[in-house]
């Protein structure tokens, strides 16, 4: 095992390298766990233009790598691993990545979340041959083809807007007769000319796992549960996002949907673990505010930290064991 770390932040999007850059320049030495998705969910999204200080606007992938450069340049440990497991129970707190341990007395969780899908067996299948949950990496496969969006929320008319830069036609496939989207981004997306709508279809089956492609979809209307076929060579689906929690069940405290509660700053219920950004945001997800929630998370561990060393000092047996 490692020495013990004064602090160590899961996750490299907005809320870890802010974090990061924070605790680095608070002089905690932290190490950073990347994760599967470096950068996070930004560096999936083309043009981001409500981060404040970029009047023109800066490209996702553009807006991470100066965050993570400037977490690095004070001093921020990067490790590209995946994190197995995390024993919060301990003290220090254990955990493994890529077969290492490591102890560290906090630790700030910045895991992000995850696009959701369908959960259907032809989907699956088909992921990466015609069925894609991010229309910014794979659109420009599908030049001058019809597809389909899946989803009425802000995330399906974002894709289905910026989808329209290549594909011939898209159409949005949505389970209600209404959007859930905000106003600005339900008009873009009726005013292009390019977008379509079939309202209240939920997508039974993507075609064709025998062909090993996609050719189309077969629709089941939710009113009548009449089924219906629409020819698409590409399915994305845009129907939200689910945080990534599955290593902390049993030792956080959840909300129903799996975000992790945190209250009085960005305190979890497990002293010592902070968690920051979209894995205990179900309502905001934004940049801006995962960065905010970032640093709060690293004002709050240094706070503690100072609290454990003062009580080192004084000699409480708890904290001699941290
Ligand atoms: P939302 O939860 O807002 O919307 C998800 C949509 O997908 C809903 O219309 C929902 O249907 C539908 N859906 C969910 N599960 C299924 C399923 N299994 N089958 C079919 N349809 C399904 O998620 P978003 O990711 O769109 O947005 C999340 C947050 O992020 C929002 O606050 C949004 O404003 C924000 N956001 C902002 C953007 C921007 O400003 N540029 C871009 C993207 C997101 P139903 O309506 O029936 O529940």
């Amino acid at each position: 095992m490692n020495d013990t770390r004064n602090v160590i932040i899961l996750g490299s999007g907005a809320a870890g390298l802010t974090a990061a850059i924070y605790a680095a320049r608070a002089n905690l030495e932290p190490l950073l766990f990347e994760g599967l998705q470096p950068g996070g969910q930004l560096t999936i999204t083309t043009e981001v233009e409500n981060f404040p200080g970029f009047r023109d606007g800066i490209m996702g992938p553009a807006l991470m790598a100066e965050m993570r450069e400037q977490a690095a340049r004070f001093g921020t440990e990067i490790v590209q691993a995946t994190v197995e497991s995390v024993n919060l129970r301990s003290r220090p707190i254990e955990i493994r990545a890529d077969g290492a341990s490591y102890a560290t007395r906090a630790l700030i969780i910045a895991t992000g979340a995850s696009a959701k899908l369908l959960g259907i067996p032809s989907e699956a299948k088909l992921m990466g041959h015609g069925v894609s949950a991010c229309a910014t990496c794979d659109g420009y496969f599908f030049r001058g083809q019809r597809v389909i969006v899946v989803g009425g929320g802000d995330t399906a008319m974002e894709e289905a807007n910026f989808l329209t830069r290549f594909a011939s036609h898209v159409t949005i496939v949505h389970r209600r007769d209404h959007l859930r989207a905000s106003k600005v981004m339900q008009e873009r997306a009726r005013a292009n000319p390019k977008i379509s709508f079939v309202w209240d279809s939920a997508v039974e089956e993507v075609l064709d796992v025998e062909e090993g492609r996609v050719t189309g979809v077969k629709l089941r209307n939710v009113k009548t549960g009449a089924l219906s076929a629409l020819e698409t060579t590409g399915v994305f689906i845009g129907i939200g996002h689910t945080p990534n929690t599955g290593l902390f069940h049993g030792q956080l405290e959840l909300d129903s949907h799996g975000y992790i509660r945190t209250s009085g700053g960005m305190k979890t219920n497990v002293p010592g673990v902070f968690a920051a950004g979209d894995v205990q945001d179900p309502v905001y997800r934004q940049a801006i505010t995962a960065a905010g929630t970032g640093c709060m998370a690293a004002l709050d561990t240094e706070r503690y930290l100072e609290t454990l060393e003062h009580a080192a000092s004084a000699g409480s047996p708890a904290a001699k064991a941290s």
